[in-house]
């Protein structure tokens, strides 16, 4: 993970830039984040609530909730509620949970989910009749 070139991105003020950065962090590992600097977390911040280009919030959001969570020593997990973007099979691939139970159920499945670093307990429901998938996570314990 290249942190210099992602911090580049986030501070171009460009929103194709910006949006490849938040995917660069919405998708490292967490060795990977862990690298990202601390003392930066303020200048992403601040320059995400800059851009102007509501149409893909929620990715730049999602990437400064992250980055928030790991300044504040807050687990990953808490995002999930807050976001539909993260998909369960995704999240497991990247070691942050594992699914203990899918119900495949076609364009609609549902997952039970436990969180690796703190044991929290997910219902997701995914849904794929959208022109991307999005996921709801409901916390279950
Ligand atoms: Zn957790």
């Amino acid at each position: 993970m290249d942190i210099e070139s992602i911090l580049q991105k986030f501070m171009s003020g460009d929103s194709h830039l910006v949006w490849s950065a938040s995917w660069d962090v919405i998708k490292a590992s967490k060795q990977e984040i862990s690298e990202f600097p601390l003392t930066k977390i303020s200048d992403v911040r601040n320059s995400v609530q800059m851009l102007n280009d509501e149409s893909n919030r929620d990715i730049y959001q999602l990437a400064v909730s992250i980055l928030d969570n790991i300044e504040q020593g807050i687990c990953r997990c808490n995002c999930y509620p807050s976001s539909q973007r993260l998909l369960p099979e995704e999240e497991q691939e990247r070691n942050f949970i594992s699914i203990e139970k899918k119900e495949d159920i076609p364009w609609e499945p549902e997952f039970v989910c436990s969180c690796i670093e703190c044991g929290k307990k997910y219902f997701v429901h995914e849904s794929h009749s959208y022109h991307y998938p999005w996921a709801e996570w409901r916390n279950i314990t």
